[in-house]
């Protein structure tokens, strides 16, 4: 079994997951996966980095898939006995003007971004070693969206004790709200994006709640975090920032410092901390 420090980050065959790799693989001491549900894509993104003199691994990572997310789980633990950092950044996004019904669109969009994200979670953060760093790429639309619920979802969302099944059973019933076309009237904001993104910061302030109770002596930092608006497929030319200007922030906590007691638990954005 190798001693290399290993890092993996999700969706990372173009856009930010990309550039998060290429400034990983420039700071991080360690082999860095670049990860793809695709393997042609992911390969050609390991060639396009190598031409720049950088040397990322490849392996295959469908979030969307238990098979391809256990898969890539057993690798790291056979050949690295667990993992120093894991980026989720897979996620996916309808264009505005999308006519996809909204129903649809809520169930696919929650099905990667939160639970996908979830799964990979579940697999993976019982591997991650102590002085570990885990970074959940969110989105500041979850903060506008959370100022679209209803005062009584905001209160469960920013509730210090929810539990990630009573989260689960939160993101369920919004998809089934929009089957019935009841999401409005049952205090939802209208945006599967958005909803989505309030599940990931949820489950990153649940999850780093539960590092703490059960794992305190590990020193492993857990956050969530928006990029910015950044220039990829999913955002489009218009956005503010480059690819790895939106790398700045999940690669400042993917490399916190060992001595690091925080941040842990909280949602950043331009390397700060929001109040959630
Ligand atoms: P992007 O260019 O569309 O890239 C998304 C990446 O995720 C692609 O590599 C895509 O792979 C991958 N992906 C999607 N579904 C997947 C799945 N089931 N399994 C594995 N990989 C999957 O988007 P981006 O702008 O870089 O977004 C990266 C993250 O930042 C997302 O979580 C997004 O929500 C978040 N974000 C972006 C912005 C922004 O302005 N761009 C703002 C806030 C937050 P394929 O190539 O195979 O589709």
């Amino acid at each position: 079994m190798s001693n290399v420090q290993v890092a993996v980050v999700t969706g990372s065959n173009k856009g930010i997951g990309f550039a998060i790799v290429r400034a990983l693989c420039k700071q991080f001491p360690g082999d860095v996966y670049l990860t793809a549900r695709d393997p042609g894509r992911g390969q050609e993104a390991v060639a396009k980095l190598q031409e720049e003199g950088l040397h990322a691994l490849f392996h295959q990572l469908d979030i969307d898939d238990l098979q391809s997310i256990r898969a890539l789980r057993d690798f790291l633990k056979q050949k690295y006995g667990g993992l120093n950092v894991l980026v989720n950044n897979a996620g996916i996004a309808f264009k505005v003007h999308d006519t996809t019904p909204f129903a649809v669109q809520a169930e696919v969009t929650l099905k990667t971004n939160f639970f996908g994200t979830r799964n990979v979670c579940t697999e993976l953060l019982p591997l991650v070693k102590p002085y570990g760093e885990v970074v959940n790429v969110s989105s500041m639309v979850s903060s506008s969206a959370l100022g679209g619920c209803s005062r009584e979802l905001q209160e469960k969302f920013r509730s210090n004790t929810i539990t990630e099944d009573e989260l689960v059973d939160l993101m369920t019933k919004f998809v089934e709200d929009t089957k019935k076309s009841v999401h409005e009237k049952e205090g939802w904001p209208n945006t599967a994006y958005g909803v989505s993104k309030i599940g990931v910061t949820v489950l990153s302030r649940i999850q780093a709640r539960m590092l703490n109770e059960k794992r305190k002596g590990d020193h492993i930092l857990l956050n969530a975090c928006c990029p910015g608006w950044v220039r990829t497929d999913m955002a489009g030319p218009k956005a503010t920032k480059s690819p790895d200007e939106g790398a700045e922030t999940p690669v400042y906590l993917a490399l916190l410092p060992s001595d690091a007691d925080g941040p842990h638990g909280q949602f950043l954005s331009n390397k700060t901390v929001r109040t959630w």
